[in-house]
């Protein structure tokens, strides 16, 4: 029965970094309205100019992945705010896998995600036409203008895994170390979908190159116990 509470300790970290790169047009969006008298209806979130891929969103787009490979083989799972969950979880001291990696309002998560960057200010934009709800905001019939970053531009990566032995060797016994392993391989064969219109194959990203380097807290400092490559 695993217990993940590790109150706060940190004992080991992983730390990957690389690049991803979008396949197909993507955007994620800023998540409400544009400002007054902004050209375009649905926008990309940027950062000083720079379109973003929020920590947040990549973390959600793991969770959701893992969530659907393991309900796929058979594995009960609950969405993160599910209370009711939650809370027999942390009675019990019996964490799922899910939340063993991506927390829960009783435990901390064990990764930590990064806003990506795009490498290029690059975006295009788009005229259509609604037809569905499938744009938020956007009326059923009226016209909008959607902007996109571009297929191929290059993204930073960086994502910390903490307490989990994933590098230099997996351990054997820690099943989030496994699943990690997979969502890690599934990024840099298949990729997956994030941001807008999933369901038209937008938003393809791929873990390019990597690079993870392994760190052990010894006497209260961080040491570098190997690095490598990733893919
Ligand atoms: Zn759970």
């Amino acid at each position: 029965m695993p217990d993940y509470r590790d109150f706060d300790r940190l004992n080991i970290l992983a730390r990957i970094e690389g690049i991803l790169i979008n396949e197909t047009p993507l955007r994620v969006g800023v998540g409400r309205e544009p400002p007054l008298g902004s050209p375009i209806d649905l926008a990309i979130y940027k950062v000083n100019d720079e379109p973003c891929i929020p920590g947040s969103s990549l973390k959600g787009l793991f969770r959701s992945y893992l969530e659907s490979i393991l309900a796929s083989e058979g594995y009960k799972v609950h969405p993160p705010y599910d209370d009711e969950s939650v809370e027999a979880e942390a009675k019990n001291g019996d964490f799922c896998v899910i939340c063993g990696i991506f927390g829960n309002n009783e435990l901390a998560s064990h990764v930590r995600l990064y806003d990506s960057r795009a490498k290029s200010r690059r975006t295009f934009q788009k005229t259509g036409i609604s037809i569905d709800r499938d744009f938020g905001s956007v009326r059923a019939g009226a016209l909008f203008t959607e902007e996109l970053v571009p297929p191929n531009v290059e993204w930073s990566f960086r994502m910390d895994i903490i307490n989990i032995k994933i590098y230099p060797e997996l351990d054997p016994e820690d099943e989030r170390a496994k699943r990690l392993r997979s969502l890690i391989e599934t990024l840099s064969t298949i990729g997956l979908n994030v941001g807008s219109r999933k369901s038209v194959g937008y938003g393809l990203i791929k873990l390019k190159k990597a690079k993870w380097t392994a760190y052990k807290v010894e006497n209260g400092l961080l040491k570098k116990v190997g690095e490598g490559d990733v893919l």
